[in-house]
């Protein structure tokens, strides 16, 4: 049997007929459809579009209803999706995200303060139990922040002192009281370092800590007795 060779120059376009609009339109213009015989949609991609709209105008309420049950039956997918997309978007994300705070830096305080005040309490209980739930994750961060901001949080402290100024003092000596009365680790630590103990040599023998405060217990007890 002889092989037929049919040789189509590069140039030519091949034509189908849409049953939509009854017009010939190249195939690159058909979508594609597997379960047609010659792989193509019958009706041309315009023919589809208008159509389309057309559904989605008279069928508003049902498509998003649609659409948003096949966002619920597909949470996974989506997530996927859209992470994947954010990743090989980065940049222009990124970028334009920066413009968008740069040009908006009153109404997202604006924003964030509303949604602050309208969600106060909601907003008080995820927060602390997220920190419960993420302790060192939260403890690493807020090193970091302290370590890069040092002088942003020494000049806001210092205004804080200035405007709350007997606040202040109230609160610190209450709280030295506290540490000083239940012998905590940290005022145990203070207590040993300004008996010459460096930093390194506290925490490489815990032990001190323990020995420290017994010795404060009996030098208070012997003071009293
Ligand atoms: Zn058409």
């Amino acid at each position: 049997m002889q092989a037929i060779l049919i040789i189509i120059p590069m140039d030519t376009i091949i034509l189908k007929r849409c049953s939509k609009c009854g017009e010939e339109v190249e195939v690159n213009k058909f979508r594609k459809d597997k379960n047609r015989k010659d792989g193509l949609s019958l009706w041309c991609n315009l023919c589809s579009k208008i159509s389309e709209s057309n559904y989605y105008k008279n069928n508003k309420q049902l498509v998003l209803e649609k659409s948003k049950l096949y966002q619920q039956n597909n949470k996974e997918k989506i997530k996927e999706q859209k992470k994947e997309y954010r990743k090989i978007n980065a940049d222009v994300i990124n970028k334009y995200q920066k413009e968008y705070r740069n040009d908006n830096k009153d109404i997202i305080i604006e924003r964030k303060k509303k949604y602050y005040c309208a969600n106060k309490e909601l907003i008080i209980i995820k927060t602390t139990t997220y920190v419960k739930n993420n302790r060192e994750t939260v403890n690493k961060r807020q090193r970091e922040y302290r370590k890069n901001n040092k002088n942003k949080i020494y000049r806001y402290r210092k205004q804080y002192i200035i405007n709350n100024k007997e606040k202040y003092i109230d609160r610190k000596n209450k709280s030295e009281l506290k540490t000083r009365t239940l012998l905590t680790d940290r005022y145990v630590k203070v207590q040993l370092r300004k008996s010459g103990f460096s930093d390194d040599v506290i925490n490489e023998n815990p032990e001190l800590i323990e020995i420290k405060r017994l010795l404060i217990k009996t030098k208070r007890l012997w003071k009293t007795s």
